[in-house]
């Protein structure tokens, strides 16, 4: 076992060497460090207190009971929200079935397709808004929910306002039917981006929808609430409840539920699967994954280490796909871990609202918890591990960027989701045994390929078990394509015209 923090001064965060012009000495180094650029907090008006969407209508629970949501770069309290009981689930239920039946089952294709690029139109007017409450709620940095989260997830509203009219040539010589209603669970990794995934293509097919948001960050759905709000949305088409997760439950086994959408951990899925078991109910579940990122020795490593950084840093490595085991052909292994522990040295970790901020908070005290027990037991199992010299902030859940080296496919960091910044590196020698490591693993969600060579990636394309894999880049998404898993990661697609799909009867003409 052995530990290696980075203290090499050339190295470190925030520093650069002098020209020689300067007269500092040859190579001397500069301190020097990016000035503060805090994203302000004004745009958004935080509520002390939300209530439950139900019906068009803001409303406290049966019960009265509401939870605090936390922001997990300052552990301080943002609001207090409604908590939803059973009973409340059972009223967001027949909500939704009322809207169906009466309203939106009813509208013309054309006439959703209004409301949708509505909701687009207001997701880009307020997009500053959305991105300072989902980075505030969640901890993810500013730049990623401003240029990423935010961004997209109105483009899966334009793209499925796109459809709301043409279900006929989506589903040539069929007829499309709505499934009527839809229950969806979301995780806390992409609050705002997972909701758009799942309502704009349920809506676009004409069903309504509950959505059950994670209790950790439950804020941009509630903002979303008044979106709906805001595009006259008939009441009860969209309808959002958070709750703990046993609500969850009573959500996807409610008995007048026809479809049931989840995001998150595999062992949740698994149960959700048993719950809708032995119904009708449609089911989609996108779940876990431990990605391989696979370097040959013919990739262009400068590019390489930028699509290794984003694949496992992004959102502080809190994506189901993220590339979290990265398999290097053995040549150029120490080459590239030296390179990438020198970009390391160069990645911000903080104020997730500081424009500048790569990698900001851990989601929460339970997810730090887990990431630091699984990266213990990676020195533990005998990985060397590599962080970089960085100072955390003082409050607030944060972690450095890890990397081990010395990683057996025996090691729980090789084999487990840890949804953390930490990559675990891995080496191969041919193509074959590249495949073999790569598909090793219960999930099958994503992989990535570098290489020079076209023919290279299509020879492994075909041979990994992946239902997405990228090839010369990483973590690319696009409202037009289809995303989902095999195996342990889940089933069917979200994306595209395969996730309109999912929330559609087919019947003959
Ligand atoms: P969960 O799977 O528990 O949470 C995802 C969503 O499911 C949340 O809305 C949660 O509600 C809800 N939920 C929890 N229990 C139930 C239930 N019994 N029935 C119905 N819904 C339920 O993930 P965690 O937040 O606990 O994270 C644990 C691990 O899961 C992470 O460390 C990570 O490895 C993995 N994960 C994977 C994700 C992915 O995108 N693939 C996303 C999130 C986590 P609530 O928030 O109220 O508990």
């Amino acid at each position: 076992m052995a530990t290696e923090t980075e203290t090499d001064s050339r190295l470190t965060r925030g520093t650069q060497r002098a020209p020689t012009s300067w007269g500092l000495g040859d190579g001397q180094a500069i301190p020097w460090e990016y000035a503060p650029a805090p994203e302000s907090r004004d745009v958004v008006s935080l509520k002390e207190r939300y209530g439950l969407f139900i019906g068009g209508r803001e409303v406290e629970a049966a019960d009265g009971a509401t939870f605090a949501t936390v922001n997990p770069a300052t552990e301080e309290t943002l609001a207090r929200v409604a908590k939803a009981a059973p009973a409340d689930i059972d009223r967001a239920v027949r909500a939704a079935r009322r809207a169906q039946k009466r309203s939106w089952g009813t509208l013309p294709g054309r006439e959703r397709a209004k409301y949708l690029f509505r909701i687009a139109r207001l997701l880009q007017e307020r997009s500053r808004e959305f991105a300072v409450l989902e980075s505030m709620d969640s901890g993810k940095p500013i730049k990623e929910s401003r240029d990423v989260d935010v961004p997209l997830a109105a483009a899966h509203f334009w793209y499925y306002a796109g459809w709301a009219d043409k279900l006929e040539y989506a589903f040539p010589g069929r007829v499309a039917r709505p499934l009527g209603v839809a229950a969806q669970i979301i995780p806390w990794n992409f609050p705002l981006l997972m909701l758009s995934w799942k309502i704009a293509p349920a809506l676009a097919a004409g069903n309504t929808v509950v959505l059950k948001p994670a209790s950790t960050t439950p804020l941009s759905a509630l903002l979303f609430a008044d979106v709906c709000r805001q595009a006259d949305l008939p009441p009860g088409v969209v309808n959002i409840v958070p709750g703990p997760g046993e609500v969850g439950m009573h959500l996807v086994t409610h008995r007048d539920v026809d479809k049931v959408a989840f995001t998150g951990s595999t062992e949740i899925g698994k149960r959700i699967a048993k719950g809708v078991a032995g119904t009708d109910k449609g089911l989609t579940l996108e779940l876990g994954g431990k990605a391989a990122n696979i370097v040959f020795d013919d990739a262009p490593l400068d590019q390489a280490v930028e699509g290794i950084v984003n694949g496992i840093y992004f959102n502080q490595g809190e994506v189901c796909c993220a590339g979290s085991r990265l398999l290097v052909q053995e040549s150029i292994e120490d080459t590239l871990v030296e390179k990438l522990k020198d970009r390391l040295s160069t990645i911000r970790v903080g104020d997730p609202l500081d424009k500048n901020t790569d990698v900001g908070a851990i989601n929460s005290k339970a997810q730090l918890e887990k990431i630091t027990e699984l990266v213990a037991a990676g020195t533990a199992e005998g990985a060397e591990m590599y962080q970089p010299a960085c100072d955390l902030p003082d409050r607030g859940y944060f972690f450095r960027p890890t990397l081990f080296t010395g990683v057996a496919q025996s090691h729980r960091i090789a084999r487990e989701e840890i949804f953390g910044p930490v990559l675990s590196v891995l080496t191969f020698r041919t193509p074959d045994e590249a495949v073999e490591k790569a598909n090793n693993t219960p999930y099958g969600l994503s992989a990535g390929i570098w290489t020079d060579k076209a023919s290279r990636i299509l020879h492994m394309v075909k041979r990994m078990k992946a239902g997405v894999v990228w090839a010369n880049t990483f973590n690319r998404f696009d409202p037009t394509s289809p995303f989902g898993g095999y195996k342990e990661s889940g089933f069917g697609r979200e994306g595209g015209m395969h996730g309109l799909h999912a929330y559609v009867r087919l019947e003959d003409r």
